[in-house]
């Protein structure tokens, strides 16, 4: 709802009006109720054109973040295969070391190689991609392989 403004002066003689005033102190006319402050001149409208730009600046900043927070889980994918690849390469990871279980090729070649390593950590993703099934595959699995052990060629056994 617009607040009932009044003409700061008389539209008839000019005067300078109280704004709580109805009649001119003046003139006597009748002091005009302004319901319309744009059209009134009370208050201008921003221009289209800055409330574009305005926008674009807000867009651009949260682009920026957004941008700043896609590299940061760029990273952390990165950083994940890093440690899975050289962990799972050279035989354990920390996790696996403090359960004292590590990886074997299902011929038990030990380690099982970086490259194998990578192999098995791309797997994980897939295990966990189809809403983690590959992952419940270690219990069902008479050998207790998830996907990624499949596609990897892996078991996982006590160290
Ligand atoms: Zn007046």
């Amino acid at each position: 709802m617009v607040e009932e403004r009044r003409n700061k002066f008389c539209s008839n003689c000019g005067a300078e009006i109280d704004k709580n005033a109805e009649i001119c102190p003046k003139c006597g006319v009748r002091v005009k109720i302004i319901t319309d402050i744009f059209e009134e001149g009370i208050i201008e409208k921003a221009g289209v054109g800055k409330r574009f730009v305005s926008y674009l600046i807000d867009a651009i900043i949260l682009g920026i973040v957004g941008f700043v927070l896609s590299l940061t889980s760029v990273m952390n994918v990165i950083i994940s295969a890093a440690y899975f690849t050289y962990l799972f390469g050279r035989g354990q990871t920390l996790g696996m070391m403090a359960m004292k279980i590590k990886l074997t090729r299902t011929d038990g070649t030990y380690p099982i190689g970086y490259t194998r390593g990578l192999l098995r950590y791309v797997g994980m993703m897939i295990s966990a991609l189809v809403i983690g099934i590959g992952y419940l595959w270690i219990v069902i699995d008479k050998d207790n392989q998830g996907w990624h052990d499949k596609i990897a060629d892996t078991y996982v056994v006590p160290a």
